[in-house]
């Protein structure tokens, strides 16, 4: 198995309609502009205005005392585990966290900590599967240090915790001992689909973080919130792993660009996923979860193909879909619009129709 990212297939015509994943919107022209006129300094060193800026920004709108600027989301929930944990620690989480998935082992080989899998449906779990959890204390268990809940749970649907349940998890923890983390790469749209504060869902939370490459469309950055003591922390593992930048104002200019015009927004990604879920739920055989956000995932199985073949299938009519786990994922962002929407949903009948030998009229 190769370490380089792979390539969409030789042979398959430019994509169109880009489903495959919101962090592959393009920064708009606008966007651009307020890069070009951002005002640098030397970040490492603390006097790059734009990025202090940024910070304060989104400490305020997380409800923390402090922020601290890094390149990206994975990079947050390294540098805010290293923070909480010792080597030998565990950290809680759902089975289908992203830190499990998709980190590359980060956890495992770097903070040294092993992570315990809670299950529950949609990405989420309840107050009892968590005291489940627990370790009787004795030297020969590891010591349970902090829980971590993402929200949107990604591989969940995109689902959103509800206020409550996810309150009383966190507040658990805490009766426990233990620090709470949040993953809040689609922060922004549980806030936008509820109407909740981001805040409100951050309050119990040492630790939160939104990604600025997801709905909010720019092209790097994320932004990790918490305690002056935790920051201050925080900037030893950034200065460590290797995040500490220079003119990153350019950048910052592109959050703060986002934080101003691409929030609102995040509502037409909502109502596209849910024409597209509306749309694919209307094809026979064809389960689709229906979204909270702007994820959806699918099940083409009994429809009459498998997930990975009507993938490569819609790569050559220049739609780009993802396969995550037993589900096909389709996502809604800033560079997709209605048409696309519609468009995909007839591309995916149709593809299907003929594969169960049916005619277009059948
Ligand atoms: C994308 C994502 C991350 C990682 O963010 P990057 O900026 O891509 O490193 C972490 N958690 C969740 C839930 C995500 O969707």
């Amino acid at each position: 198995m190769s370490n380089t990212p792979t390539a969409p297939a030789e042979n398959a015509p430019p994509v169109r309609i880009n489903l495959y994943s919101d962090t592959q919107t393009k920064p708009s022209p606008a966007m651009k502009d307020a890069m070009m006129a951002a005002e640098v300094g030397d970040e490492q060193h603390g006097s790059d205005p734009t990025v202090h800026e940024l910070c304060d920004r989104v400490a305020t709108l997380l409800g923390k005392e402090a922020a601290v600027f890094l390149p990206s989301g994975t990079m947050c929930n390294v540098a805010a585990i290293l923070v909480h944990c010792r080597p030998g620690d565990e950290v809680v989480a759902h089975e289908h966290s992203h830190i499990l998935s998709s980190e590359g082992g980060a956890h495992a080989a770097l903070a040294g900590v092993q992570i315990m899998q809670l299950t529950g449906p949609h990405g989420m779990f309840t107050c009892d599967t968590l005291q489940a959890s627990v370790r009787a204390k004795s030297r020969h268990a590891p010591e349970q240090r902090l829980l971590s809940v993402e929200q949107t749970a990604n591989r969940g649907g995109g689902t959103i915790w509800p206020r409550d349940q996810l309150d009383h998890v966190l507040d658990f923890a805490h009766e426990l001992g233990w620090m709470t983390h949040m993953d809040g790469a689609r922060l922004m749209n549980a806030a936008v689909a509820t109407g909740t504060p981001a805040r409100t869902y951050a309050a119990k939370c040492d630790s939160v973080w939104i990604d600025f490459t997801k709905g909010l469309a720019a092209p790097l950055g994320a932004v990790l919130p918490g305690s002056h003591a935790f920051i201050d922390q925080a900037w030893r593992w950034k200065q460590r792993l290797g995040g500490s930048m220079r003119q990153a104002g350019i950048c910052a200019a592109a959050c703060i660009y986002a934080l101003d015009h691409n929030i609102d927004r995040l509502a037409d990604d909502h109502a596209n996923a849910k024409r597209l879920a509306d749309g694919l739920a209307k094809i026979p055989g064809l389960s689709v979860q229906s979204p909270e956000t702007n994820l959806v995932y699918f099940d083409p199985t009994e429809a009459g193909l498998t997930g990975p073949e009507l993938i490569r299938r819609m790569q050559h009519k220049g739609l780009r879909l993802s396969q995550l786990g037993p589900q096909i994922r389709a996502c809604t962002h800033f560079d997709v619009d209605t048409a696309m929407v519609d468009e995909a949903v007839e591309l995916i009948a149709h593809e299907l129709r003929g594969a169960r030998g049916l005619s277009d009229s059948g």
